[in-house]
């Protein structure tokens, strides 16, 4: 098998002791070059709401939602955003190559596999960003390893939130409206949201706020990269 990103051949030569452990049956579709400029969130001392690397305490932002939407974040992520994730969200998202979603499909499973949620949705791209791509990025990345439901949508913004500085995106008012789906869910339910980056964590908050305006209290977030 080839490397996704790189095209390099992916050695999957298993140690004898691996072969007996479950991770080994999950697919790899990234070679060791390409992992190794990647930088996991895990085991390290993060915020415990949020995942924001190294700071040992509840980040301000964190801190933040609480006072002003009165959200407890619950929020994890795999992978520091860096250089390669940069690079990496700018051939999948930027130029549309739809092959990169399953890069870290083997990471993404293994987190899936050691939690357990009743729902699982994720940030749907707005109607214009979907037209434009051709592809849903965020639905490409977990559609194969989760069972997600489609339980709300995004109205058109005025400009994406990647050309919004620090403050606009902050600033940026409720964009997520249910649909008809979510009534359907009985609101005891664990839910899981899922996206791809949590930059300044506007866009799940708002989506978590949504949930909890709906009744719901159980409420997670889950992004590749943070
Ligand atoms: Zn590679
Ligand atoms: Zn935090």
């Amino acid at each position: 098998m080839k490397c996704l990103n790189c095209g390099l051949e992916i050695n999957n030569n298993l140690k004898i002791s691996e072969i007996f452990l479950f991770k080994a049956k999950i697919p790899n579709y990234i070679c060791q070059l390409c992992r190794s400029q990647l930088a996991p969130l895990i085991g390290r001392n993060n915020c415990p709401r949020c995942d924001k690397p190294d700071i040992g305490t509840i980040c301000r932002d964190c801190l933040m939602w609480e006072k002003k939407y009165r959200i407890i974040n619950c929020h994890q992520a795999l992978f520091e955003y860096n250089q390669f994730i940069h690079s990496y969200f700018k051939l999948y998202k930027r130029y549309g190559d739809v092959l990169l979603a399953r890069l870290f499909y083997q990471d993404i499973k293994r987190w899936s596999l050691q939690h357990s949620f009743d729902v699982v949705t994720y940030i749907p791209a707005s109607p214009s960003h979907l037209q434009a791509r051709g592809f849903d990025p965020v639905y490409e990345l977990y559609k194969d390893i989760f069972d997600l439901k489609k339980l709300f949508a995004k109205v058109d913004a005025d400009k994406p939130q990647a050309q919004k500085n620090r403050l606009e995106r902050l600033q940026t008012p409720q964009t997520f409206y249910p649909l008809p789906a979510l009534e359907q869910i009985q609101r005891n339910q664990s839910i899981l949201i899922l996206d791809d980056i949590y930059t300044t964590g506007r866009t799940l908050m708002h989506s978590h706020d949504m949930f909890l305006q709906a009744g719901f209290t159980n409420i997670s977030t889950f992004s590749l990269s943070r």
